[in-house]
């Protein structure tokens, strides 16, 4: 049987860990999970309920009360999350969400909560977890990790055109001022901040095409998987 390995994919906000992370996952037939999804459900469910999530007994509740999974959509070929069984894959993306993420990020409760179910999906191992600290907390045994980097400037269009198309009310200035903001505070967290894990494969991709970029990945994941 082969032999099945985790790969972790950390790195700075919109550098394309997500677009690297379903490629590979579909080019080798594995899960792939996006960790940072379940953050923004989780802020997408404290803002909806008025949760003050500086409170540990308001967050420890209101966490029994969530529920999140992740199903395939076989039309859109894309893993989408669930928030209590609603599916809130696009709402989870937008600007409110992006605002406050973070700082809910930085509380222990909400972390212990998503990194323990994060740790059961990879139980299995055939898996591709993004997010900020899959290299260093969820998984640090891995086989594979990555930590992705691309220049401020690239990263900043990239993400304006995908929400542009959503809300074409949004600016360059206000992406920009949420990128830098959101990895100020993962970086500067007291828990797990976002770090490159010593035995992480740095992966610049300013001036890598996304088939370049994958080919690198795909290339260094064959040798881990036939070693
Ligand atoms: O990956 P994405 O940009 O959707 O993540 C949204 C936010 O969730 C990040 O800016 C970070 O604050 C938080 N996050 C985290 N740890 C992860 C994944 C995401 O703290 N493993």
């Amino acid at each position: 049987m082969e032999n099945k390995i985790i790969i972790t994919i950390d790195g700075w906000s919109s550098c394309g860990k997500s677009t690297l992370a379903k490629q590979l996952a579909k080019q080798l037939g594995y899960v792939y999970i996006d960790s940072g999804a379940m953050y923004r459900a989780i802020t997408l469910y404290f803002l909806r309920n008025h949760i003050d999530w500086t409170d540990d007994i308001q967050t420890k509740s209101a966490l029994e009360n969530i529920t999140l999974i992740f199903k395939y959509n076989e039309k859109s070929e894309q893993s989408e999350i669930f928030l209590n069984e609603e599916n809130v894959e696009y709402l989870i993306r937008d600007l409110v969400v992006a605002e406050k993420v973070s700082e809910v990020a930085t509380i222990s409760l909400v972390r212990n909560f998503a990194v323990a179910q994060q740790q059961r999906m990879g139980e299995d191992k055939g898996i591709v977890m993004d997010g900020r600290d899959i290299g260093t907390t969820v998984f640090p045994h891995a086989a594979l990790k990555f930590f992705m980097n691309a220049d401020i400037l690239v990263r900043v269009e990239r993400r304006f055109k995908e929400m542009f198309d959503k809300n074409p009310n949004i600016t360059i200035e206000e992406v920009k001022s949420n990128l830098e903001m959101r990895d100020y505070i993962d970086s500067n967290r007291e828990v797990s901040p976002l770090r490159k894990a010593e035995d992480a494969i740095e992966l610049d991709n300013t001036r890598l095409t996304i088939q370049e970029q994958l080919d690198i990945a795909l290339k260094l994941a064959k040798e881990k998987i036939s070693n």
